[in-house]
């Protein structure tokens, strides 16, 4: 399925590991918190792990990390599922839950606090962060620090029981308050929390931190290799101590990390983009200019794109920004050897060729795509006395170097013959609404430099049909979430007269791509029925737009 296997440190050590008898097996896991979509960065992640896995011929189990009660949603759960499996993944019956483990979880706690490894603290969430300390300063050691085992044990017992409130007491490991790494200043282990989960209901009254949990999991699953993001680094001694302090039989999960991905003009955050789909900011979590899996699938984007990109940007230890410009590459890398291309006008503008008679039409035969005419086959093109052009190939004020049409100059038509622009009628506004022209085999030579080819399509045969343009969501490159000031104004337009080429009819199903030529790829989101045309969705343009505007 892959292009081609991707070498990087991760491998490195999974290799070493492999080698050196640690582990037998490659095991890992993807483990989303079920409180959002997956978007972009998530699948840097699936290919990651679900990629090792196969490629070590191991296992990659599906869990979801479902300990914060008050986020978490099963329409998240179902999302999750079906997008890793239109990514490409499967994990048979390796699906799991974190919620599954916590009896198990619940039990490792009193194990803990037996062996004096936990504590039962009162502190309030104001006195913890005072005691905590700070980056330059050690903290000091909770005043229950050092109450004895049994009391602990029992107070642990009472909170599972409902006895207490929210804040009022949470367990927590007895590390070291005077650590340098903030993480292992006696963290959380659980804590009280009144809320119903959407898998264990009212079971449960106290929930296990993410930290505690995650190891834990992983282990209880027989993870070999649990890989997570850059600002995990410093949770690795807590994450390996838990497991040390329960004396977990031998070979324990490695955690490793590696950097996340940062997509240019567009955020990864979970919180911004709740914020943006419960604002109405887009129009669902599918919304086509969000950077979620299941809006870029709605764009019309294919998940070989996506592992194609994901492969190409590898894996690093230092977090960066990628220019979005390597996503559209994949994309039209991948769309390119395996769409159709036909001609379309976005904005057409009437062309009369004077010295065509009327009624005629010629057909002229044209491959589907030109560099391999025998694979995708040819069709007619329907030479009429009106076109349509697009109406940015036309200027009354043509800027220097522009080869397309203006009056007294010619332009080609696209598998056929020239034209030469006589005159323009104009409408109330000044606004050009139609061209008279002539047309001729050879070119005539009214331009110094070789004329430009434009696209176009019969005016009476042509099909209509809407075309959705997308644009960034962010003017700022790296956004930082400030919607009022980053968002972009112009991140969808509309281009509601459309005309296609006629032998587009027999391809217009829903689900289909193709690349307009010059215009770009497009995905038909959904087939023209009963009167209505079809609607198209721009997956990406052929040119890179931003990469020529930096330069400026
Ligand atoms: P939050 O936005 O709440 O911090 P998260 O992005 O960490 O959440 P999770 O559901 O916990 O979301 O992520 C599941 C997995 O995806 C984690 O292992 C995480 O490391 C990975 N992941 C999340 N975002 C990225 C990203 N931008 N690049 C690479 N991996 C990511
Ligand atoms: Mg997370």
């Amino acid at each position: 399925m892959s292009e081609e296997r991707p070498n990087n440190f991760i491998r490195a050590l999974v290799d070493e590991d492999l080698a050196s008898g640690r582990y037998a097996e490659v095991v890992t896991r993807f483990p989303p918190e079920p409180n959002g979509y997956l978007h972009i960065g998530h699948a840097k992640s699936v290919c990651l792990n679900f990629g090792l896995a196969r490629d070590y011929n191991g296992h990659c189990n599906l869990r979801f990390d479902d300990t914060n009660p008050v986020k978490e949603d099963v329409e998240y759960v179902d999302s999750i599922q079906e997008d890793v499996r239109w990514l490409g993944f499967t994990w048979d019956e390796r699906l799991y839950y974190a919620s599954d483990y916590f009896e198990k979880l619940y039990q490792c706690a009193e194990e803990l606090i037996k062996r004096g490894h936990a504590y039962v603290c009162e502190l309030s969430p104001e006195m913890v962060r005072q005691y905590r300390g700070t980056l330059t300063e050690p903290g000091q050691d909770s005043p229950y620090r050092n109450r004895p085992m049994e009391e602990s044990l029992e107070l642990f017992r009472r909170m599972r029981a409902g006895e207490f409130q929210e804040g009022e007491k949470f367990l927590r490991a007895k590390i070291d308050m005077a650590s340098p790494n903030l993480n292992l200043r006696d963290p959380a282990l659980f804590r009280i929390r009144r809320a119903v989960h959407h898998r264990t209901g009212d079971q449960w009254l106290i929930y296990p931190m993410y930290d505690y949990a995650h190891c834990i999991s992983d282990a209880i699953e027989g993870v070999t290799f649990s890989i997570c993001t850059l600002e995990f680094e410093d949770h690795r001694p807590l994450y390996d101590w838990v497991l040390e302090k329960l004396d977990w039989p031998e070979p324990r999960p490695r955690q490793i990390e590696f950097a996340r991905l940062n997509l240019e003009g567009t955020l990864m955050s979970k919180r911004k983009l709740l914020q943006l789909v419960k604002e109405n900011y887009v129009d669902g979590w599918d919304d086509p200019r969000l950077p979620t899996l299941a809006a870029l699938r709605r764009r019309g984007v294919t998940p070989e794109a996506i592992r194609l990109f994901c492969d190409r940007i590898g894996v690093a230890k230092k977090d960066s920004w990628i220019e979005l410009e390597w996503l559209e590459k994949a994309i039209r890398d991948d769309l390119n050897p395996k769409v159709k291309r036909i001609m379309a006008t976005l904005d057409p503008l009437k062309v009369t060729l004077r010295d065509w008679p009327e009624g005629q039409v010629t057909s002229i035969p044209a491959p589907f795509f030109p560099d391999d005419p025998e694979r995708m086959g040819w069709r007619d093109l329907k030479m009429t006395r009106e076109i349509y052009i697009e109406r940015e190939d036309f200027s009354l004020d043509p800027p220097a170097g522009f080869r397309r049409l203006a009056v007294g100059r010619e332009a080609r038509l696209r598998w056929a013959s020239y034209i030469q622009c006589e005159e323009v009628k104009l409408g109330p506004n000044g606004e050009p609404v139609e061209l008279i022209c002539s047309w001729s085999q050879e070119p005539r030579g009214l331009t110094k430099e070789r004329p430009g080819i434009i696209h176009w399509v019969p005016a009476e045969l042509s099909i209509p049909a809407v075309a959705r343009l997308y644009d960034r969501l962010f003017t700022e490159p790296r956004p930082t979430g400030d919607l009022a000031r980053e968002l972009n104004p112009n991140s969808l337009t509309e281009r509601p007269d459309c005309r296609l080429e006629p032998a587009a009819l027999e391809l217009l199903t829903t689900g289909e791509r193709f690349q307009f030529e010059r215009l770009g790829y497009f995905y038909l989101e959904k087939a023209p029925a009963a009167g209505h045309p079809g609607i198209f969705n721009r997956i990406v343009s052929l040119k890179d737009s931003w990469a020529k505007a930096r330069k400026k």
